[in-house]
């Protein structure tokens, strides 16, 4: 069985069909990128993966259970799975090392001394062993993105949902997140990203699934998605001449 498991998923909002039927199944430990015009229902996917949308049709089964609307079920499966954001959504009043405890004590329960003992290890992870005790205003923004990711490894995720999670940085704080991304992607992590970074895509990730009008118009390995997109529509999201 796949870890993620996405079948013919529809979502509206309003009048407007957003995810028009939706099927991809996804491996673990498999990178997955997901790339596509703006509005073509990239980040609206990845929330319903992590149940914070709720789908109209189809299933999204992860880890073997299926996703229930009760409101029980969803924490259980925020709790499983991971998600990063563009905005890095750091409590400003609490240190780097406060915010990656925060989810594990309030949410998991776990007693404060494992927390820190799992905070610092995360920190460290992401390469920020020396930041426990700074605010974020004191941190860059690619060290307040690392710290973010750093708390959604606390939980110890079985994937992780990141969305666009270097465009609000400046170029030259880009890299140092990518290498974290990188860094878990060889640890055997399961990702599935909403990326611009198409140069990322190309050298980390096993597949790549290209949206268009909330419609899966491609997928397949970055070598076949890049090298030779088939339709017109992907072809003109890459740029490429035909
Ligand atoms: P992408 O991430 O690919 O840019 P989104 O999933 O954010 O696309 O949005 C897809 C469509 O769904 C857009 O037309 C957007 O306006 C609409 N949409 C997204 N979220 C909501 C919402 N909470 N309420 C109403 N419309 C939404
Ligand atoms: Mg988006």
């Amino acid at each position: 069985m796949s870890l993620i498991e996405i079948n013919e998923v529809r979502k509206s909002f309003g009048t407007n069909e957003v995810l028009k039927g939706i099927t991809i199944a996804i491996e673990p430990g498999e990178v997955v990128a997901v790339i596509g015009k703006s509005g073509s229902g990239k980040s609206t996917l990845l929330r319903c993966i992590n149940g914070l949308e709720s789908i109209d049709a189809g299933s999204i089964t992860v880890a073997g259970a299926q996703l229930r609307p009760d409101e029980a079920h969803l924490r259980q499966l925020r709790l499983k799975v991971g998600m990063i954001f563009q905005q890095f959504n750091l409590f400003p009043h609490l240190t780097a090392g406060a915010n990656v405890m925060l989810s594990q004590t309030v949410v998991k329960k776990t007693p404060k001394g494992e927390a820190e003992r799992i905070a610092r290890a995360m920190l460290d992870r992401v390469g920020l062993a020396e930041k426990f005790d700074a605010y974020p205003d004191q941190l860059s923004g690619g060290q307040q993105q690392r710290t973010a990711i750093a708390r959604a490894l606390a939980m110890q995720p079985i994937a992780l949902l990141c969305d666009e999670i270097t465009s609000a940085l400046d170029p030259e704080l880009v890299s140092e997140v990518l290498a974290v991304v990188r860094g878990l992607a060889a640890d055997g992590m399961t990702l599935v990203m909403v990326t611009h970074e198409m140069k990322f895509a190309r050298d980390v990730c096993n597949r790549v699934v290209f949206m268009h009008q909330g419609r899966v118009h491609e997928i397949g390995p970055p070598d076949k998605i890049f090298a030779e997109p088939a339709t017109p529509e992907l072809q003109q999201f890459l740029g490429v001449q035909s």
